[in-house]
């Protein structure tokens, strides 16, 4: 999609530090960290939100997770865990539209999210 920064990065338009990358799917470190690890997993496909999910890309998230655990798992946060994070539209704070699952670690995380 035209415009959209994640696209841009997907295909290779804008710079970013790859953690992991298949057909479908690519992990890069995130530009303004709010942890010590700090990730973002994307669809290549561009999908705006979490909103915009339907029935035929179940297979497609659950993938993403299994992609956003792996990578957890090799940046070193297997032990201690991480925060697995979706922003989704205007109440989610989300500030790009493409979706995207953060993952935070290498800090204890608290809760409630502000
Ligand atoms: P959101 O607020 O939409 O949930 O998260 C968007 C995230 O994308 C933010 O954490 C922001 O730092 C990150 N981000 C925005 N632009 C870029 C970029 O050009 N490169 C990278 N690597 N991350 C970006
Ligand atoms: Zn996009």
């Amino acid at each position: 999609m035209s415009g959209c920064v994640f696209c841009k990065i997907v295909a290779g338009e804008i710079p970013s530090t790859k953690l992991y990358e298949d057909e479908e799917c690519l992990a890069f470190r995130d530009i303004d960290p709010k942890a010590p690890v700090h990730f973002l997993v994307v669809p290549k496909r561009h999908i705006g939100n979490l909103m915009e999910l339907g029935l035929e890309d179940d297979a497609l998230m659950g993938r993403l997770m299994r992609r956003a655990q792996e990578t957890a798992r090799g940046e070193g946060l297997g032990e201690k865990g991480a925060r697995f994070v979706v922003n989704c539209k205007s109440d989610g704070g989300q500030t790009v539209d493409h979706l995207h699952i953060h993952v935070l670690g290498g800090r204890a995380m608290k809760w409630p999210p502000g």
